[in-house]
This record gives structure tokens, sequence and C-alpha cells, in this order.
């Protein structure tokens, strides 16, 4: 099949940016680059891509097909083409692209996809104050059925039940913002299916169905970002329940904690600047100016070092964007971040040991 491109301008915050749609194969692909040729990263890919539809640039930008340009209808009947073969593992799909491609109903966590032969399982972190359980690499999920007992006859619990067999391909989908599907692969049972005393939504005890369920490949792991993200969210829910609420949900919890990797990013710190803030410090927090709460094994006072702009937004690892802060001044500043206590680190950084 010929590769089929589109490419679409447009301005955004001054810049100007390229966006390249192009299928083939069954499979499409979308990248934004900026005038330079650098591609831009998820976050921005998805903003501009609903950007450039609320534009309505899709329908009005130009079309090619190895050079000549093609008429919409063609782009479009082959863009509704796309088969699940064509997602990448961490693509983010809304709900109209989850029909376009599978066809599927929108509701539920199981949902089956009769034109692909798929059945796409859905863990949306943001519905449930309770989580999905993961052991590692696999996923515990439980079957459909939202009151009395689960039963593996019925509807997707059995099509998932008899995956191995029935020639269906199962797929993984993670929401962490509400709409957004995440790809994670496709997934297969690893074990056989058991059954678990779980609480309905109601507090009454029932038998569920679990599915240990795994990805055949893993290429990209779950973002730290996002699941603090979803963290927050649930933290601010639990916040709001009432006392009886609490009790009760802690008693409806199981006591396992789940545990998954994660995709990380560490930053090397040069040790010589925080050496140099500690003695700049001379043992008193940067922020509060009281003396460090303790003195460590090898008698030196206790003090962490804190980059005012944070590294993850772009701060320099140097002397004047580190401050030597007590545990309690640290946790505050990645709590509020206030911008009086970063003006007055941001002073107190310009001076020298010396001083
Ligand atoms: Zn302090
Ligand atoms: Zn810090």
């Amino acid at each position: 099949m010929n590769r089929i491109v589109k490419k679409i301008e447009l301005k955004h915050k001054g810049k100007n940016f390229i966006i390249t749609h192009s299928y083939q194969n069954g499979s499409t692909s979308t990248i934004v680059e900026d005038s330079s040729g650098v591609e831009y990263p998820r976050q921005s890919r998805i903003f501009l891509r609903e950007k450039a539809k609320q534009l309505g640039l899709y329908e009005n930008g130009y079309l090619y097909n190895d050079g000549i340009e093609v008429d919409t209808h063609t782009y479009f009947r082959n863009i509704h083409k796309i088969t699940p073969s064509g997602l990448k593992q961490g693509g983010i799909l809304n709900n109209s692209d989850l029909y376009n491609v599978f066809k599927c109903g929108n509701s539920g966590g199981m949902r089956k996809s009769n034109t692909t032969n798929s059945l796409l399982i859905i863990s949306d972190h943001t519905k449930s104050l309770y989580d999905d359980r993961w052991e590692e690499d696999v996923l515990y999920y439980t079957g459909m059925g939202q009151t009395g007992d689960q039963s593996l006859e019925f509807m997707q619990n059995k099509t998932l039940n008899e995956s191995g067999k029935n020639g269906i391909t199962v797929y993984l989908f993670e929401v962490f913002n509400a709409g957004e599907y995440t790809f994670r692969g496709e997934i297969k049972l690893v074990k056989n299916p058991f059954q678990e005393e779980q609480n309905d939504a109601d507090g009454n005890s029932r038998r569920v169905w679990i599915f240990p369920l795994k990805l055949k490949t893993v290429e990209k792991e779950v973002r730290l970002k996002d699941l603090k993200n979803i963290i927050e969210k649930r933290e601010n829910k639990i916040r709001k329940l009432s006392d009886e609420q609490l009790i009760k949900n802690i008693a409806n919890s199981r006591k396992v904690s789940s545990k998954r990797n994660v995709e990380t990013t560490t930053y090397e710190r040069n040790q010589h600047v925080v050496e140099y803030a500690k003695r700049r410090a001379k043992g008193k927090c940067e922020l509060c100016e009281e003396e460090a709460p303790f003195l460590t094994k090898d008698k030196q006072p206790y003090l962490e070092v804190h980059h005012i702009q944070w590294l993850s937004n772009g701060g320099e690892d140097s002397i004047t964007n580190v401050a030597a802060l007590c545990p309690n001044c640290h946790r505050k500043m990645h709590a509020l971040d206030l911008e009086i206590d970063k003006s007055k680190l941001n002073e107190k950084v310009k001076g020298d040991f010396n001083d």
C-alpha cells in the first residue's frame, strides 16, 4: 500500500509547527516538529493534534500521496481502516479514536471488538478509589459483574477465560486522565483465573474472578508522573470521605500492597555542588535559619540540598541554584514552592562560605 502523508502547519506560542500524519500498511503515526526539526514530547503532541482538530486543519489541510494531492475522502477512509497493529505502545487514544479503531462500546472495563476480533481490557485509574492490583509485571484483573458472585460464563469473563483458544487478541489500555486511553500493548492470561472474596459497591462480600494478565512485550513502562498524578487525585477524593466511610473502606481493602515497575528519571547530581551548599550553610538551614535538627553518624549537620529551580523543570545543577535545607523546609519547598521562599533562597545563595 502507498504511504499517505498529510502535512499541516500551524502556529503555537509564536512558533511554527508542522504536523505530519502518515498512514502506511495499516499503521498511522503523527509527528509534531518545529521549523528546526525538533520533535515534541507526547503531551504537546496530543495538545497540538487536538488543536489542529479544533482549528479544522484536518479537514482543510493538504493531503499527499507520493507527492500528488489526494482527496480527503480517500484519506479518511484509510484512516478508518487503522488496525490495532498500528497502535504504538504508550500512544494515547480518546473515545472516538477508540471507536474508530475497534468499533466497540464506550463503557465498561472489558470491551469486545467484533471488527478486530479483540478484547480490550481497560484499567481505569480515575474511576475507583481502589486500583487494579499489580505484582511486578502481572496485572490481577477483576472480572465483570458489579454485584453478587461473578461467573466465568458471564459475557467477557468467558471471552477472556477462553482467550488462549478462541483466537481473540487481548489488549490493555490504562486511563490516567479521564478520557485518555494509553495503549499498553497485547496482553495474555499467564495463569488460570482464580476466585477471591471482594466487597461489592454496597459493601457486601461476594466471590469474584481474578485474571492474572501479563503484557506480551514491555517496551515502555508506566511513567512515574502518571502514577503520582493518580495518587494525588485519589488523595483528594479520600480526604472528603466521612470517618465511617473511611473505616469501612479500610476494612474492605486488601492487605497486600500493589507494586509495579515504573519508568523514572534520575538525575546524577554534582557532589561538589552539594558539598559547597552544605559548607555555605554552616550547619544552618538556609531557609528558616535554624540549626540542622541532628548530626549524622559522621557528626555532620544533617541538611538536604535542594534545587531552587527543580532539575525536572530544567534547573541548573550549580551553586547558585542549590540551597541546604532542614528536612521540614525541604518538604515545604516541594509541597508549596512559594515565591517568597524562593526569592529568599535566591538571595542567600549569592553569598559564599566566607561571608
Ligand atoms: Zn529550615
Ligand atoms: Zn528538593
